[in-house]
């Protein structure tokens, strides 16, 4: 059956040659029980390696039914291993996750047996070996004995012509060894047994034969019992491994280590809301810049509203007024119409609405939750039906006292409850309208023009870095400042010098002169300024309240006009023109280069940052998984022991990963879903699941198992890179 003729065996290890053995000439026939003895190192596992086809010999030659070996492939030595050779080892090879049963089927599956066909096969071998009561028992849960029986079952089943066992007794008592070689016995009748043992007389009862080594050669060799009759070789049957069994390994192997499938879980869940997040928040930036790119200066883009400028550049007066009110299709006019594109935020605790002010006279239209304001301390708001906070925290807004604040950094903050909405019709737009009572307008105004203007303070020929607070408590003509002013000054006294305050904005140039009447430190500051805080305004400019206002509260010099019917507005537009003002849709002010430009920067920056963000996810999750993985090399490498080629260990990874990725993915699908219910509370994540397309989510599925089958790919090619022994010795 077997011949070695003068074989030799050599490992090279960094550049080092070891001798595995030398110039082995044996000859083994069916129908013999081989026991093979000798010290450790003397070259017993490397011969079995050898004749099992695991490894690879150097010189001489190996005859297989007589037929030369040395030019074998692994793809050879596989196919030979699967018709001839089951092996048992020392340290039993099983899969400890699997039960009795799969331990057994598993060899049946991978040789392409149907799963129904081998139940009773399996089940009479458990019962051959003893071990019916534990046929769904886990292997980890059994005794070192028990676990040789299964793997001498799983060595049974296949029913190869040659059996090869390293030390099948090496780790158990006496008493379990005894049973394990009675039923190698039984097993062994017309195969040929190779068992390497240091247990002698434990085996020599029912050897034939007995061979020693020593320092890698032959030097006993001794038959104790003659094989009298021939007997002929049978190949062991086998098929290529069939789909179903693939998706079977891989869907047990999926979920049979609860830890490894959670890890696994966790890694491509990591992934996915990793890409998703950024790629959600690439858009939403998009969406931004578009959107203020669009018309930087506007931000009331009412189909309705014309902008108003004098034709001389004057401001208008009250007569202008007058005649503009005497067209046709004139709704109403906003006088001052900065607050229109002013950006406001309406916030209270964590919740900020965005947007701009509105005069409540003009809103139009009916309400579509609460009520109508009923005093100046109420407001209402217009907005879209799908902002955050009124699909899903309406009760925390209506009724509910918020802060009304401008840009500025020392605007004066407002009280005022929310007490009706009107919904927006444009779903995706999520600013809002406020419309206040004309009294607050009035008080947010001076802050809002303050916004569009540029102030300067010239101080003893120095511009200085201050801000200008008015106060009721300074006289006209004079301002209170702090007190180390003085230090900027190059001589005299603070008192009586002047404070010079500059301000420009689009439409005019204003200069006021005032003298210094005083200076504040902690102790005054209350009583010479009205404020509370020092702290917040101790290097402030205080000047008289009315001055201040009249800095800013300059007639307009532009307004807007809103009109009843925007079909008709460029007639409208006509006769303003003949009334000699400059008239122009809002709608037509369209700046939108420095959007179109920002977006295609924004796109391509998403596109390299996707791609970038999509590599180190791989190596991340590569890294990663290789180490989850690791823990199954032993699972890989005993598959392969057990005669599943590479291709066939590659997809049933492929399986594996698919589905623990497929399921991470639904798993993301809950969890968007519940962010968007809010049942799990996530403010950015709820804002971000507008903006991405079903296609969007479809791509991220792909990218996903892509990835999977990649890591897969990589991991099954490393551990195919070795021999079969080579690898499993590495992992062990
Ligand atoms: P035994 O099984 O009889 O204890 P082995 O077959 O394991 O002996 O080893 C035989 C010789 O080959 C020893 O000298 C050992 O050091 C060497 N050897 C075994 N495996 C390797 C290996 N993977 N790399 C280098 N040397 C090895
Ligand atoms: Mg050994």
């Amino acid at each position: 059956m077997l011949k070695l003729k003068s074989v030799s065996k050599f490992y090279y290890n960094k550049g080092i040659i070891a001798s595995g053995f030398t110039k082995i000439n044996l000859e083994l026939k069916m129908g013999e029980f081989i026991a093979i003895t000798g010290e450790s190192g003397s070259g017993k596992s490397t011969l079995l390696n050898v004749i099992s086809g695991l490894d690879s010999y150097e010189e001489g030659e190996m005859y297989i039914n007589d037929q030369e070996t040395s030019h074998y492939t692994e793809k050879d030595f596989e196919e030979y291993r699967r018709k001839y050779i089951a092996n048992i080892f020392q340290s039993f090879n099983l899969i400890n996750s699997y039960t009795v049963y799969q331990n057994v089927e598993l060899v049946l599956l991978l040789n392409g047996y149907k799963k129904r066909d081998v139940k009773n096969k399996i089940l009479d071998i458990i019962e051959q070996v003893g071990l019916t009561k534990f046929k769904h028992t886990k292997v980890s849960k059994l005794s070192g004995g028990q676990k040789q029986r299964v793997a001498i079952a799983r060595a049974m089943v296949k029913d190869t012509p040659i059996i090869v066992a390293d030390e099948p007794t090496g780790n158990l008592d006496t008493e379990s060894a005894k049973e394990v070689i009675e039923i190698l016995k039984k097993v062994a009748k017309n195969k040929l047994v190779v068992v390497v043992t240091h247990n002698i007389e434990q085996i020599e009862p029912y050897a034939t034969r007995i061979i020693k080594m020593h320092d890698g050669r032959i030097v006993e060799n001794t038959e104790i019992k003659p094989i009298k009759e021939e007997i002929t070789v049978e190949e062991s049957k086998y098929n290529k491994i069939t789909i179903a069994n693939k998706y079977r390994l891989g869907i047990r192997n999926t979920f049979n280590i609860v830890t490894k499938f959670l890890l696994l879980f966790a890694v491509f869940f990591f992934i996915t809301s990793a890409l998703f997040l950024e790629y959600a928040s690439f858009q939403l930036s998009e969406y931004e810049i578009e959107k203020n790119g669009y018309n930087m200066a506007f931000r009331d883009l009412s189909e309705n509203r014309i902008i108003i400028k004098k034709q001389d550049k004057t401001p208008f007066s009250q007569q202008d007024y007058q005649a503009i009110k005497k067209l046709t299709n004139i709704d109403y006019i906003v006088e001052d119409d900065l607050f229109l594109d002013a950006n406001i935020s309406v916030s209270k605790d964590d919740m900020s609405f965005y947007g701009n002010v509105q005069d409540l006279e003009n809103f139009r239209g009916n309400l579509d939750i609460g009520r109508m304001p009923e005093n100046d301390n109420e407001m209402i708001v217009k907005i879209s039906k799908q902002h955050y906070y009124i699909k899903s925290r309406i009760e925390e807004v209506l009724n509910k006292t918020f802060r009304i604040n401008g840009n500025n950094e020392v605007s004066k903050e407002q009280k005022i409850d929310i007490v009706g909405i009107q919904y927006n019709e444009e779903d995706n737009n999520y600013d809002a309208k406020f419309y206040l009572a004309s009294s607050v307008i009035e008080n947010l105004r001076s802050e809002i023009n303050k916004q569009y203007s540029d102030m300067k303070l010239l101080f003893d020929g120095k511009y200085i870095p201050n801000s200008v607070l008015p106060s009721e408590k300074v006289e006209k003509g004079t301002a209170i400042v702090y007190d180390d002013l003085r230090y900027q000054m190059t001589s005299g006294n603070i008192r009586n010098k002047t404070i010079q305050i500059e301000v420009n904005n689009i439409y005019y140039q204003e200069t006021l002169n005032l003298k210094i009447k005083n200076t504040y430190t902690k102790s005054n500051f209350k009583k010479m300024t009205g404020y509370e805080e020092y702290d917040n305004y101790r290097v402030a400019i205080f000047i008289n309240n009315e001055e201040y206002n009249a800095i800013y509260n300059k007639p307009s010099y532009q307004s807007s006009i809103f009109v009843e019917d925007s079909q008709t507005i460029e007639e409208t537009i006509q006769s303003l023109n003949e009334l000699g003002i400059k008239a122009k849709k809002v709608t037509d002010y369209k700046v939108t280069t420095n959007g179109e430009i920002f977006t295609k920067i924004i796109k391509i920056i998403k596109l390299i940052v996707t791609i970038v963000l999509i590599f180190v996810l791989f190596f991340i999750s590569y890294f990663i998984i290789r180490i989850i993985l690791k823990s199954r090399n032993i699972y890989y490498t005993t598959l392969r022991m057990l005669g599943a080629t590479y291709k066939s260990v590659r997809r049933i990874l492929d399986i594996e990963l698919f589905l623990n990725s497929t399921l991470a993915y639904a798993g993301i699908l809950v969890f968007i879903k519940l962010i968007d219910m809010g049942i799990v509370s996530f403010d950015y994540g709820a804002k971000l699941i507008g903006f991405l397309s079903i296609r969007e989510y479809i791509m991220m599925y792909v990218i996903l198992i892509v990835m999977a089958r990649l890591i897969s790919r990589r991991f099954s090619k490393k551990l195919f890179k070795n021999t079969a022994i080579n690898t499993y010795n590495e992992e062990v």
